[in-house]
């Protein structure tokens, strides 16, 4: 098991923007939603950049989270290999 230690304090929108789209493109891991729907009707929120900060969207209502959970920083990377592996069977 191998941590992934980042600060989102340290990171441009751009690297911030490139870590949500690996965590909800990872097989396994609770994939964020609006809080509007208990289905995956609205698909995954996408990170967007705005005045330098990265807010999540929906792109299926006009739900926007401000603030971007910790666990999508600090998730196991043997997630995203064991996923890969998944997808080759
Ligand atoms: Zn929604």
């Amino acid at each position: 098991m191998q941590y992934v230690d980042l600060n989102p304090a340290d990171m441009t929108p751009e690297q911030i923007i490139a870590r949500v789209h690996l965590y909800q493109n990872t097989y396994g891991v609770h994939t964020l939603v609006c809080s509007y729907t208990t289905s995956e009707s609205h698909g995954p929120l996408v990170p967007i950049e705005q005045d330098g900060k990265v807010h999540l969207v929906c792109s299926g209502c006009d739900f926007i989270r401000h603030d971007i959970p910790m666990n999508v920083f600090s998730f196991i990377v043997d997630i995203l290999h064991s996923s890969q592996e998944f997808m080759k069977k």
